[in-house]
């Protein structure tokens, strides 16, 4: 769910991130503001328990248990018969052992017969809040406001001013790890080698001179 998300916004924006950084935003705010109204308004018209779509969801699940039997064993357990694996229902612990209802928050077809064993017609408790309307309409109730032009933006004083990245060039593949803990036995890695043999060439020339004064 989350990838086709990110997908959808991704295909939504494909011009949008060529922007630069201020219209960029402008776009997913202008966006969000349209969502938010659209949806406000779907959500008062909608008198119904259920969002459209659980709806449309619940209400196929239901007619897929036409034919379907049920054997009751307690007053919170059923065995619900539908010509393949079949479904054992607690209605206490609120699970199918279909998992349906448990992973997807709706009810199956099989929690769907034992309420109508119960001659319970309305299933709209069953799903989890995130298919209600009242979920919904409180998703969408914050209006999102346009923004005046950057010239009117008031910025407070002590903002941290934000230097632009460094953008030096770096060598393709993963930066080697510089600060490994030597394994037991492994020689000290040598930091900084051509310091050492600028160091030691000069330390070489410093004793050559000196010999060579001695002797002169
Ligand atoms: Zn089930």
């Amino acid at each position: 769910m989350t990838s086709n998300s990110a997908e959808f916004m991704n295909a939504l924006s494909v011009d949008a991130r060529k922007m630069p950084i201020i219209p960029l935003l402008e776009f997913f705010r202008r966006l969000s503001q349209e969502w938010c109204y659209k949806r406000r308004i779907e959500g008062g018209k909608r008198s119904t328990v259920l969002t459209e779509w659980a709806e449309k969801v619940v209400s196929k699940n239901e007619e897929r248990t036409t034919g379907w039997s049920i054997s009751g064993v307690s007053d919170a357990f059923y065995e619900v018969h539908d010509f393949k694996h079949g479904g054992i229902v607690d209605l206490r612990q609120e699970t199918c052992t279909c998992k349906y209802w448990e992973g997807t928050g709706l009810p199956c077809g099989h929690v769907i017969m034992v309420l109508k064993h119960l001659n319970k017609t309305n299933f709209g408790h069953l799903p989890i809040d995130a298919y209600k309307m009242e979920t919904y309409r409180s998703t969408y109730e914050e209006p999102v406001y346009p923004l005046p032009e950057p010239c009117d933006w008031e910025i407070p004083a002590e903002m941290m001013v934000v230097k632009p990245p460094i953008m030096d060039t770096c060598q393709a593949g993963r930066p080697r790890n510089r600060n490994r803990i030597p394994s037991q036995g492994e020689e000290p890695i040598i930091r900084g080698v051509v310091d050492v043999i600028v160091q030691h060439i000069m330390q070489r020339l410093v004793l050559h001179w000196s010999q060579r004064n001695k002797k002169g």
